[in-house]
């Protein structure tokens, strides 16, 4: 039997089988689960990503330029506040639908979706969710409409050790006195604000950290240059982040974020939000890569035929699909169901995929795979940063193992 007709057969029996009488495609849409909402959202994305976004990402990543434009329309579309409560000026949508957003814009412009992904994960979820009503008028109405929001965890000498910060948090009559070092703060030169974790009592380790939100043009906050980095300026480089110096920075007491021994916990706990954000980013990118492949795999010809037709061509497409599918169904999982478990499984494998998925199509492309004239080689650069920000891969693994054994009361 030809393989077609093989296929065709055990379709058509598998789906008899189950009683289920679907085409292909339903049965993908079946699978995902999406609803009328998150489906709308998924087309609304894929064409604002195909249209806006993919034929200028090449461009805005060798220029390092931020996508200004691009923003400012996807903030008239409502998805720079997309879980954000409606009274803020937010869609009120659920995590899956912001993740689909996020992959969706990751997969035209990796920049552009990671930008998406910190201010809405890490930060405006941050406020919506645990800010005070005072907090919310000043730092999140405005941050649905234009304002960009950042947030400033790691420090030079702490990035996966966490408890281990060094800015410090002095008291002062009504206000708290913010002095240190934060690296790597993303957009923090478009931002107005930031998320700010420092220690009031070192002693205390984590329980002696508080969350501050600190406006970005409060006197004595300092931005440092933009980091040099491959791939999204961060690790795409129409991202920009520096360094954020705060010197003797004065932030009223009603800027705290809960109690002040409450910072670490609230850190962690957004960056099981976050890492759904860069699980779906890399998916993303993922899937730009695995379009990439196909699409000139089709139209290069070698040895008389077109490169599909060569076996180990074939294989290593059929590998990346496996390797997108995987990563996204993991994601979405995550999205539904938020734990840390959860969201470091799908980020832990998102982000090796993305890196496997592009080295792939740097290898379909042969020498054009390193040429910046195609975009297989940003495809490389832009995943190979998701194993890193929003915590490396070595500590996801961690996490999981360590939830594996509680679950299985084998600590
Ligand atoms: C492009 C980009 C954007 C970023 N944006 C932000 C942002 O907006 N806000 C922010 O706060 N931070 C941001 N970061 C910082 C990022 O989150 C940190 O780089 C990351 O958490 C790792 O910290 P580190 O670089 O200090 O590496 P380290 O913590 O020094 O780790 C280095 C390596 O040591 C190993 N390692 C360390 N600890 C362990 C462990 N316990 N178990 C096993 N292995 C371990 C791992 O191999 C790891 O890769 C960004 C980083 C980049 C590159």
């Amino acid at each position: 039997m030809a393989t077609s007709a093989l296929i065709q057969s055990t379709k058509l029996c598998f789906y008899t089988l189950q009683g289920v009488k679907a085409t292909a495609s339903q049965c993908r849409a079946f699978t995902t689960k999406l609803t009328d909402q998150q489906q709308y959202i998924q087309d609304l994305c894929r064409n604002f990503s195909k249209n806006n976004l993919k034929p200028n990402a090449s461009k805005l990543d060798l220029a390092g330029r931020f996508p200004f434009d691009e923003i400012k329309k996807l903030t008239d579309l409502g998805l720079m506040g997309a879980n954000v409560d409606e009274e803020y000026g937010g869609l009120g949508l659920d995590y899956l639908s912001l993740a689909i957003a996020v992959e969706e814009l990751s997969r035209g412009c990796a920049s552009t979706g990671m930008i998406v992904s910190i201010h809405n994960f890490l930060y405006a979820n941050l406020v919506n969710e645990k800010g005070t009503q005072e907090q919310k008028e000043q730092f999140l109405r405005d941050f649905t409409k234009g304002s960009i929001g950042c947030f400033s965890l790691s420090e030079p000498g702490a990035g996966s050790d966490v408890a281990s910060i060094k800015t410090k948090a002095r008291e002062d009559g009504n206000y708290w006195v913010l002095r240190g070092k934060k690296s790597w703060v993303s957009s923090a030169i478009e931002g107005s604000a930031t998320i700010v974790f420092a220690t009031f009592d070192p002693e205390l380790k984590h329980k002696g950290i508080a969350c501050f939100l600190v406006p970005l043009d409060a006197e004595g906050v300092f931005r440092g240059k933009k980091e040099p980095i491959i791939g999204v300026s961060l690790c795409h480089r129409a991202v920009t982040a520096c360094d954020l110096t705060l010197e003797d920075v004065r932030i009223p007491k009603s800027y705290v974020v809960g109690e002040p021994g409450d910072g670490f916990r609230i850190a962690m706990e957004q960056l099981d939000q976050g890492r759904i954000g860069i699980a779906a980013h890399a998916v993303g990118i993922a899937q730009a890569a695995l379009d990439t492949a196909i699409n000139y795999a089709k139209e290069r010809v070698a040895f008389g035929k077109s490169l599909t037709r060569l076996p180990s061509v074939k294989d290593r497409l059929t590998d990346m699909s496996i390797l997108v599918e995987t990563a996204r169904l993991l994601t979405y999982r995550a999205a539904t169901n938020v734990s840390t478990k959860n969201s470091a499984m799908a980020k832990y494998v998102a982000g090796r995929n993305a890196a496997a998925v592009a080295d792939h199509c740097v290898q379909i492309l042969g020498g054009r795979g390193l040429s910046t004239d195609y975009d297989a080689e940003r495809h490389f650069r832009d995943a190979r940063g998701t194993q890193i920000y929003g915590g490396v891969t070595d500590i996801q693994k961690r996490l999981i193992g360590h939830f594996l054994l509680k679950e299985n009361d084998a600590l």
